[in-house]
């Protein structure tokens, strides 16, 4: 990876020209060679409709751009474009629709300071955070590029996808849907989450720049009733990507079954509630460090993240003396400073919701340590909170909340029974020194990513396949070598494109 520029780090230089290298907006114009001072240092995204301003979630007023939002009437003509399209995108090559992809990659790389201007200031994400989003993204076009000539052995391209992506990973998992689907002679119409439109729409504007025709991928900005409801309604539509809630990909997948072409795909990539388990023999300060990372980096704020912590009954009380210590240290804050470790959440709606749930266990005497969160801006400090075990948890909590409970050695296999009960089945993670255990909890528990011995989040592309079983998605798990064939259909056979 680039390292990113060093300016960032240096108070108070100015270039010769007068920007504050401080500023992200102006380091970020100097980097991507784009006027955007003249534009008081504002992106926009989409092209008509409803405007609305996107504010930092770190800073009330800190207006980061404007979006046009669409409508029915946008999607419909978008689709239309699209199919109009899809034939002759179809019929490219790969090797051509791989190098476009290519390109892409090298794009984004160059526009590394904007990314993380973006990460930071529309998505609250830290540094950190902004650099593996990034790096995500790329690998993502990479992988796809290299993979996808063994997709097309006797399949064809399926038609118009649409992909609707979070706001927690705004260019990585946007990037990873629209690359899949693009890379495999798919026509794209892209939602992206109405909290982080700006970075998808730089991010199809560098697509575009590499090669991709503008038909073929389409970026419609807007909220899930007026742009995903008609976009996933269009019996048009040959297949949805998606993550994000449960809730929301049973709504889709209802929605396909009504009105959709019978062999329309879903890909889903929904929620968890994600547990670790620790048990005597594992070496605390490294599984304290891994507890931190899983539950609190990204503000807690990725599907992947620890929700329940398990520890064996007689380690409790060192394990939580050091967690809780070793929480005291992190740093709350606003995502463009270097030393932050946890970020806002990303907008009042989240930060209320989280909130009330902390005020009511706090009511109910379960706090074990918390952190105090700034005043300004929109954030949830970290919270640790005592339960019995999973099985009194509602739905995941996403933000940076985690619960507690203990369990007995012999207790083991009822407490992976009690996290399969749940029907989730995202991430899991284990520490212990004993290989059979390893191998027993493995054989057990339903999880798409186990995690032995590290943190579980930060799943690697093309090395760690990521996805979930049950409630937590359809597969095929993103990053991973069967995911582009679920883009094709195996209707080669009778003469479709
Ligand atoms: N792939 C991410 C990780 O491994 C999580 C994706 C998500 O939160 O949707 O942490």
């Amino acid at each position: 990876l680039i390292p990113f520029p060093s300016e960032i780090f240096l108070p108070g230089r100015r270039n010769s020209i007068g920007h504050d290298l401080n500023d992200p907006i102006a380091l970020s114009a100097i980097h991507a060679g784009r006027g955007q001072f003249s534009d008081k240092n504002r992106w926009t995204a989409g092209v008509a409709g409803r405007e609305r301003p996107i504010v930092n979630p770190a800073k009330p007023d800190d207006v980061v751009g404007t979006v046009r939002e669409a409508d029915a009437e946008a999607v419909k003509a978008a689709i239309g474009r699209a199919v109009g399209v899809f034939p002759a995108w179809a019929a490219t090559p790969v090797a051509e629709r791989s190098a476009a992809l290519l390109r892409a990659a090298n794009l984004y790389e160059a526009h590394e300071a904007e990314f993380l201007a973006l990460c930071a200031r529309e998505a609250g994400k830290t540094l950190a955070d902004g650099v593996a989003e990034l790096r995500e993204a790329v690998d993502f076009l990479r992988y796809y590029a290299a993979e996808a000539a063994k997709a097309e052995v006797g399949t064809a391209a399926r038609g118009v996808i649409a992909c609707i992506s979070p706001w927690n990973f705004p260019l990585a998992i946007f990037t990873g849907q629209v690359a899949a689907a693009l890379v495999t002679g798919n026509a794209v119409i892209a939602k992206p989450a109405e909290q982080t439109p700006l970075i998808a729409a730089r991010a199809v504007e560098l697509l575009h720049q590499a090669g991709v025709p503008e038909d073929a991928l389409q970026l419609l900005p807007g909220d899930g009733p007026s742009v995903g409801a008609p976009l996933t309604a269009d019996p048009r539509i040959a297949g949805v990507c998606f993550t994000g809630s449960t809730d929301v990909a049973r709504i889709i997948e209802r929605q396909l079954a009504e009105t959709a072409a019978p062999d329309a795909m879903l890909i889903a990539e929904t929620g968890g509630l994600n547990a670790m388990v620790v048990d005597s023999t594992a070496l605390p300060e490294q599984a304290v460090r891994d507890i931190l990372a899983s539950a609190f980096q990204s503000a807690g704020q990725r599907c992947s993240a620890l929700r329940i912590l398990y520890v064996q009954s007689d380690v409790e009380d060192k394990v939580l003396e050091m967690l809780t210590g070793a929480m005291k240290a992190l740093v709350v804050g606003d995502p463009w400073l270097y030393p932050t470790d946890v970020g806002p959440v990303i907008d009042a709606e989240a930060r209320d919701k989280i909130s009330a749930y902390c005020k009511a266990m706090e009511a109910k005497g379960r706090l074990v340590a918390k952190l105090e969160a700034p005043g300004e801006g929109l954030f949830v400090a970290p919270h640790i909170f005592r339960v019995d075990g999973i099985a009194e948890m509602e739905r995941e909590v996403f933000g940076p909340v985690l619960h507690v409970a203990t369990f007995e050695p012999e207790e083991l296999d009822l407490v992976v029974a009690n996290i399969n009960a749940k029907g989730y089945g995202l991430t899991f993670g284990l520490h212990t020194r004993i290989e059979a255990r390893v191998q027993r909890v493995i054989d057990r528990i339903h999880a798409g990513n186990v995690y032995v011995n590290r943190n579980q989040i930060g799943a690697v592309v093309g090395s760690q396949p990521f996805g979930g079983e049950g409630l937590s998605g359809t597969g095929p798990k993103a990053g991973g070598p069967h995911y582009l064939r679920r883009f094709r259909s195996s209707a080669v056979a009778t003469g479709d494109v």
